[in-house]
């Protein structure tokens, strides 16, 4: 039995969740709402000065829980995979500047070629920034991705890709971010999860809800409770394979951003305590 969540102590938000605010709003409104993670998109670093965004972010009591996100390794081209990997490499800077202990990697995929180049590829990717990570004390968390993004955005798309992918590297810098929202699916997942925790390997816990019906596949993600994942379970299955880290709330909606953000907010903290 999964345990009920009755504080805020391990509730993360993810600073895509509340798009309409920038970071400075993002961050005082977590704050004062009593969030202890913030999980911050790079775009939100745009045109600040890092420092002073560690800065503000200590000063509110929170704690830098990801960066988002590092990754698309992929590209039929050799010169656009270079600038992928220089590009990891900023992301992994950044992420030691807000001392967040890892970036997640939404690891690519290219249409152009198969999903078995774009592995091979995305495991050279990792390959050529581990020496960084390992220098900047940041690790990288593989995010499996539901299969409908295995076009574009991954060419992992399972706990089962991501396990073996994570085994081929063997490094404790790489290991896995479980999004419920890429995952609840997979019948395997029970089994994955404890490969997982056998080698300490998760490193990271997105929630949100997948809504029927769906009607956009990148920003109609519902708040926990009003879709049909099982956020506790799965959360149960995590904890119980030694995960002790924040849950991030990662939700991309058209819907939510166009309302109220302070409602929201409220929102996601009623629901996060109910149904998460
Ligand atoms: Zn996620």
């Amino acid at each position: 039995m999964t345990e009920a969540i009755t504080d805020l102590d391990k509730l993360c938000i993810h600073t895509i969740t509340t798009k309409p605010w920038n970071i400075e709003t993002a961050i005082s409104k977590y704050s004062k709402a009593g969030v202890r993670g913030i999980t911050v998109w790079r775009q939100w670093l745009e045109n600040r000065d890092i420092n002073t965004v560690h800065r503000q972010i200590v000063e509110a009591g929170l704690q830098t829980v990801s960066i988002c996100r590092g990754g698309f390794f992929p590209n039929i081209d050799k010169k656009a995979r270079q600038q992928a990997i220089e590009d990891n490499i900023r992301s992994l800077e950044e992420a030691a500047a807000l001392n967040a202990p890892h970036v997640v990697l939404v690891c690519g995929a290219d249409p152009k070629q198969s999903l078995e180049t774009s592995r091979q590829q995305i495991l050279d990717g990792i390959f050529a920034v581990l020496d960084t990570a390992r220098d900047l004390g940041v690790k990288l968390a593989i995010e499996p991705l539901h299969p409908m993004y295995a076009d574009t955005r991954s060419a992992v798309n399972t706990m089962k890709q991501a396990n073996d992918l994570c085994d081929k590297i063997d490094d404790p810098f790489v290991g896995v971010a479980v999004d419920v929202y890429h995952v609840w699916w997979d019948p395997d997942l029970k089994k994955q999860v404890r490969r997982c925790g056998t080698k300490k390997r998760i490193f990271a816990f997105h929630i949100c809800d997948w809504l029927s019906p769906t009607k956009d596949l990148l920003n109609d993600r519902g708040l926990m409770g009003d879709g049909c994942i099982p956020i506790p379970h799965i959360r149960g299955l995590v904890e119980s394979s030694g995960f002790k880290g924040f849950n991030e709330v990662e939700i991309f909606s058209n819907h939510w951003w166009q309302q109220d953000q302070d409602v929201f907010l409220n929102s996601i903290i009623e629901t996060y305590k109910r149904f998460a």
